[in-house]
């Protein structure tokens, strides 16, 4: 029997229950869809109910995983199979190349010279970023990686454009990395935590959003609160940069809602209050 656990999903909840099994003596498999764990949290301004920055009660956590010789961190990474049973999982992975390897150095010196420029993920899209970039400054493991969907060296080593290999100083942009490999690993238990998704708010077109610049999602919102998002915690609107005299908070939009989802949120309340107070202060 494998004393393996694999966990899916590095939000807060897959990141903490790696760290309780591995300090409990399990070896953990940690497997991320995106390039870096952390999941919603990271990008949220301060955490309800204490309102301490989020990022900086997360990230210490995100440093713990990868550094721990417990925890197997797999990022851009998904489940294709699992066979077996409670006990005796066996695993199938896919896990899709970030063409950066572990000598980076963080240095940024890639990043300007990338001719791409694409929506920031993090930032709610209301920022860019490039091709080569790295998803938030805490990001875990390592740092940048090549989107190589959207690089114009797609496929790898097509060679239009080598420009961020050229420029990065330790030569640690590899593109000869095969694009995707296939992992097997063994486990006793699977953890799911996989999070959750936003609704798109443009299926309720009564409330603009799409439409109408100044109309925000939660998410949005929170990068508008916070120092390191787009507007340096400035709260603008992004029709025109100017200070907005009063707001109005939309509650369950979608829930309780035959046409989307039937069910209670049961967090909306607790942040649109908290988003209230922050942008009152
Ligand atoms: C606007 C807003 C404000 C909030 N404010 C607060 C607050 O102040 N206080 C508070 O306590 N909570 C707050 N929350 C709630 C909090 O963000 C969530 O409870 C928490 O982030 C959920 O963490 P999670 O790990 O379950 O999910 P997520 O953060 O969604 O992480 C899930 C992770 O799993 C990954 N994943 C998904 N599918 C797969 C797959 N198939 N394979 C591999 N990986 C996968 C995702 O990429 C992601 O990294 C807020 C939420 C919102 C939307
Ligand atoms: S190869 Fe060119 S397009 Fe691709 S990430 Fe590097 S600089 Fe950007
Ligand atoms: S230039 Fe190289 S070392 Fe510097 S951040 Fe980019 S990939 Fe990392």
């Amino acid at each position: 029997m494998s004393d393996s656990v694999l966990v899916i999903g590095g939000g807060i909840a897959g990141v903490q229950a790696a760290l309780d099994l591995a300090e409990a003596g399990a070896k953990v498999i940690l497997v991320e869809k995106g390039p870096s764990i952390g999941g919603k949290m990271a990008a949220l301004d301060k955490n309800f109910p204490t309102l301490d920055c989020s990022v900086c009660i997360e990230a210490p956590k995100l440093s713990e995983v990868g550094e721990h010789p417990n925890i197997e961190v797999l990022n851009n990474a998904e489940v294709v199979e699992v066979e077996g049973e409670p006990g005796a999982f066996l695993v199938t992975l896919r896990q899709r190349a970030g063409f950066v390897t572990s000598e980076c150095t963080r240095c940024g010196e890639c990043e300007p010279v990338c001719p791409v420029v694409l929506p920031n993920e993090f930032d709610a899209g209301m920022a860019s970023r490039k091709a080569v970039y790295t998803p938030f400054p805490q990001a875990v493991p390592g740092a940048y990686v090549v989107d190589i969907d959207h690089c114009l060296n797609e496929p790898p080593n097509y060679w239009p454009c080598h420009r961020c290999a050229e420029a990065c100083p330790p030569q640690c942009i590899d593109f000869s990395i095969p694009l995707e490999k296939r992992l097997r690993r063994e486990a006793s238990a699977v953890i799911v935590t996989t999070g959750f998704d936003n609704m798109d708010p443009a299926l309720l077109r009564q409330y603009g959003y799409g439409a109408h610049p100044d109309v925000l999602t939660a998410m949005e919102f929170e990068r508008l609160l916070t120092s390191a998002g787009p507007t340096g915690g400035e709260i603008v609107r992004p029709s025109d940069g100017r200070h907005p005299e009063s707001i109005v908070f939309v509650l369950c939009v979608g829930s309780r809602d035959r046409r989307f989802y039937r069910y209670c949120s049961r967090f909306c309340c607790m942040y649109s209050i908290k988003e209230v107070f922050q942008a009152l202060d």
